[in-house]
């Protein structure tokens, strides 16, 4: 089966998610389907829900500007979120939610098959890492991890979100975002 059908069969099981998330819209993924590089984020706010894209509000709008630094842009990368709906009142997501999403996410990781990964926040390191600690334990750093069937190389970051309140940590998401241009450049 190829990529396209794949994804919109994808597409059509998370939908079935909605009852969960009564009327909220399927924010599924943006950018280019064959990029060696896969962002996750944690999931749609007010704008993706409204345009059904991820990233694209203010978050977003940072998320673009971080990736020109490294010469990204949304042509160049592919991007979803570990909830595919907008939670209720923008909360972070609970464990039970990520749950319920890791199975499809997964899939989606496996559809794609990038080269690398860059997660963005706790809530991605927890679905993807497995990861319940601080998020200091693992930014910045490459994990090579089996997911579903072949190796990859995982790097986290922070949470554009976050960075709009920290804005002194810019420079550090910066710097882990080099990390990830040096592997494509190499
Ligand atoms: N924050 C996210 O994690 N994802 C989005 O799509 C937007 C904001």
């Amino acid at each position: 089966m190829d990529k396209n059908r794949e994804l919109s069969k994808l597409k059509n099981s998370i939908l079935k998610f909605n009852k969960y998330f009564p009327g909220k819209n399927l924010v599924f993924s943006d950018g280019n389907k064959d990029a060696k590089v896969m962002i996750i984020g944690e999931a749609p706010g007010k704008t993706e829900d409204k345009l059904q894209k991820p990233f694209v509000g203010r978050a977003g709008k940072l998320l673009d500007n971080l990736l020109k630094h490294i010469r990204l842009d949304r042509t160049k990368v592919y991007i979803t979120n570990v909830l595919n709906f907008r939670p209720d009142k923008n909360k972070k997501p609970k464990p039970d939610e990520i749950n319920k999403f890791k199975k499809t996410l997964l899939k989606h990781i496996k559809i794609i098959r990038p080269k690398y990964i860059l997660l963005l926040g706790t809530t991605a390191a927890i679905a993807v890492l497995n990861h319940q600690g601080p998020l200091s334990e693992v930014r910045g750093k490459w994990k090579r991890i089996k997911i579903v069937n072949y190796y990859l190389d995982i790097l986290t970051t922070f949470h554009p979100a976050f960075l709009l309140r920290q804005v002194t940590k810019k420079r550090i998401a910066l710097n882990d975002l080099y990390k990830l241009k040096i592997k494509l450049d190499s």
